[in-house]
């Protein structure tokens, strides 16, 4: 694959940036523990005796957790390791009781590995350098109003997946497009809700600055950003700051950063700590992670084609253009939907454009995720047959799509009966309406035979007027030739 684009540049700099990505992974219970994750309980209702690090609790491996992270290595062409290692990351936090996380240090289970993705027209690919498993810490709850801060364990020993790329985006644009495509397979394969709002999926942006040629500059990472529009303005505001900044003759020190999305600016929040800080060492209270080729291939088995494979399928089946197919493979409902509709009426890009038009229109309108869609497949694709066989116009087709929506369940073609909407498919009471306005219509015929093709656009207007839109377009167009000829 081509990478070698050459990088858009921003005020005679070179952007780069590398991404560090914490997906929740979606088991009912916690990494090390048995209590819950759902999350939005009252806080310390889902933390047990490991989670609160009692002392003599131990932690044991959640099968299901190590499940979703070969799922991902798999989904992204990683090596799985057939061993790997837990690691103590010790630091203190009110919400660390333990004084250390368990997290994968020098050997994680997934190493390397890529995500391949269209920026625009151009095909990008962002390398990974690993994805470790580890647990979430707690929280801190500032209760202003009484001046006082609590600390919530729900979210402590909740299991992540920290997915770590190499540097290789170079631009704002490109890390957007690189996240939402990572969105899309942890959601795709089923192994995080990617919901980012709750915090299921959240994004560090290690952002710096040279002149092309140069080596790398110094980083500094924006912490926890959970929209892919904050990600944008964050990553923008960052690199104008690291640019001015150096414009003043000043160095860039590594450092920890916030973003604010009232004030559209990052802020230093601390200087950077070193793995030397961390003093990391293997969890003497964990065994490695061992994991059989066996189990690799039972997992491989189970997955469902990936989006990245099915467009690629969806242009050599249907040849539908990559634009479509990228837009189809948004996720496992809107995929299923259009495959479902074609199956029906076999013609994929009318469904795809229904699917990209009226459908995502009408979506957006009423603030509706794909999943509560209230038109089923099956009903778009006999309104689609309706349109392809030529009954209805495509216009009169938006009609019953909208009747359809509002929940008419009579079905297409009794909605097309009802509404009269049927295109006139009668040659002899079209062409007396034909005849009835050429012969009003004189000027017009006059001029197009005269050579002014438009002088044909206002016929037409006049017989779909008086056949009250239910005349083919095509076969008005085809009639009026054969008689001006
Ligand atoms: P740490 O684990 O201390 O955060 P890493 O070396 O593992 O440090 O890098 C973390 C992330 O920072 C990776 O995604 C990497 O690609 C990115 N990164 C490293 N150096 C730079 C740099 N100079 N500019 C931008 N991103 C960088
Ligand atoms: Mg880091």
């Amino acid at each position: 694959m081509k990478t070698s684009v050459k990088s858009p540049l921003v005020m005679g700099y070179e952007v780069v940036i590398g991404f560090e990505t914490h997906a929740q992974l979606s088991t009912q219970s916690k990494i090390f523990s048995r209590a819950s994750t759902a999350f939005g309980a009252e806080p310390n209702t889902q933390a047990c005796a490991v989670d609160l690090a009692l002392p003599g609790t131990l932690p044991v491996m959640n099968k299901g957790a190590v499940e979703r992270a070969i799922a991902f290595g798999l989904a992204v062409g990683s090596h799985i390791a057939p061993r790997s290692i837990f690691a103590r990351k010790n630091y203190f936090y009110p919400d660390l009781p333990k004084g250390y996380q368990i997290s994968q240090f020098e050997i994680p289970v997934v190493q390397g590995g890529e995500v391949e993705f269209y920026l625009g027209d151009e095909k990008r690919s962002v390398r990974l350098v690993r994805a470790h498993l580890e647990e979430d810490a707690g929280k801190s709850l500032h209760e202003d109003f009484i001046g006082q801060t609590g600390i919530d364990l729900n979210r402590a020993g909740t299991p992540l997946l920290e997915i770590v790329t190499e540097p290789d985006m170079r631009s704002s644009a490109e890390a957007v497009a690189y996240a939402k495509e990572l969105h899309k397979i942890v959601t795709w394969i089923g192994i995080c809700d990617g919901n980012m709002q709750e915090g299921s999926f959240r994004c560090d942006a290690n952002v710096s600055v040279r002149k092309p040629g140069a080596p790398l500059g110094t980083r500094r990472e924006i912490k926890n950003l959970n929209s892919f529009k904050f990600m944008q303005q964050a990553i923008d505001y960052e690199v104008r700051w690291q640019i001015e900044r150096i414009e003043d003759g000043k160095a860039i020190e590594q450092a920890t950063v916030l973003f604010n999305p009232d004030t559209g600016e990052t802020r230093a929040m601390r200087t950077k700590e070193d793995a030397a800080d961390y003093r990391y060492f293997p969890d003497p209270d964990l065994p490695p992670l061992c994991i059989s080729e066996q189990w690799v291939q039972e997992i491989r088995a189970q997955m469902a084609e990936l989006p990245r494979v099915m467009a690629d399928r969806f242009v050599r089946e249907h040849g539908l253009p990559e634009y479509d197919a990228t837009q189809l493979t948004q996720s496992q409902a809107i995929a299923a939907y259009f495959q479902d509709a074609v199956l029906l009426c076999q013609q994929p890009k009318l469904v795809s454009n229904w699917v990209m038009g009226e459908v995502s229109r009408k979506l957006n309108a009423d603030e509706l995720e794909f999943e509560k869609i209230p038109v089923s497949a099956l009903q778009l694709g006999e309104l689609i047959k309706r349109i392809s066989d030529g009954t209805i116009s495509n216009n009169a087709a938006k009609q019953v799509f909208d009747a359809l929506w509002a929940g008419d369940v009579s079905g297409v073609d009794a909605i097309i009966e009802a509404k009269g909407l049927k295109q006139m498919n009668d040659t002899g009471a079209l062409e007396k309406i034909v005849d009835g306005v050429m012969a009003a219509n004189a000027k017009n015929v006059a001029e197009f035979k005269a050579g002014n093709e438009k002088a044909l656009n206002a016929l037409v207007g006049q017989i779909m007027k008086a056949s009250q839109g239910k005349a083919n377009p095509q076969q008005v167009n085809e009639l009026l030739r054969q008689k001006l000829a």
